[in-house]
């Protein structure tokens, strides 16, 4: 069985990229049960570009067959930020709580027809002779006026999730892991892996 390495220190991700691979013929590891802490800067200035960084340096560094995710929020009536700048939008080591309420900030007078937005996630699954595999991911929503849901993470509770007229943070994570990009860049990269002769 060939082993797949997680460039994440993230436990959520890793749990969820486990189980949507599940039925896939593959061992995933993360970094940390290698043993290794890396940290990799994200200086690219796009999603793939970011994916494809993290998975072929690592994979350069190991030797092994490596996954990395890079994602974000595109708030269209701010011409798609915070985009790559989704975890340091209110400075480098700004929480949440802080990106939230600038984003609020900045989107106050703007209408509610206006409040456009989407989740984006791009994976690269990339090999140590060079090939490379990218998928990607959307979640569609909006903006709303004021912060809902204890769920989640990141932008959660003021994306209003199209269709479902909740926030992510009003999801629980069952509910969450169905709909969002995240799950979505995951799907397409299964089928693939699936539809390759990658995995042989
Ligand atoms: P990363 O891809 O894990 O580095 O995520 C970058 C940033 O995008 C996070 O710090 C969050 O601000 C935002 N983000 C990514 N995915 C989500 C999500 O599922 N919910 C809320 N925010 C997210």
């Amino acid at each position: 069985m060939k082993r797949l390495v997680i460039a994440s220190n993230n436990d959520g991700k890793i749990k969820e990229i486990r189980k949507v691979f599940s039925g896939l013929d593959l061992e995933i590891v993360s970094l940390k049960d290698l043993g290794l802490s890396l940290s990799i800067e994200e200086d690219k200035p796009d999603f793939a570009g970011n994916s494809y960084k993290k998975a072929s340096e690592v994979s350069k560094y190991t030797g092994e067959i490596v996954l990395a995710d890079d994602s974000g929020l595109e708030v269209e009536a701010l011409g798609n930020k915070p985009g790559v700048y989704s975890s340091r939008f209110a400075g480098e080591h700004a929480t949440d709580e802080e990106n939230n309420k600038k984003l609020l900030r900045l989107m106050k007078d703007i209408p509610a027809e206006k409040r456009k937005a989407r989740f984006r996630c791009v994976i690269t699954v990339y090999w140590p002779d060079g090939s490379y595999l990218q998928a990607e991911g959307t979640c569609p929503g909006r903006i709303g006026f004021e912060p809902k849901g204890n769920e989640g993470f990141g932008y959660d509770p003021l994306f209003i999730v199209d269709g479902l007229n909740k926030t992510m943070a009003e999801l629980t994570l069952e509910e969450k892991n169905k709909i969002s990009h995240r799950a979505m860049a995951l799907k397409s990269m299964k089928n693939l892996l699936l539809s390759g002769s990658f995995l042989r």
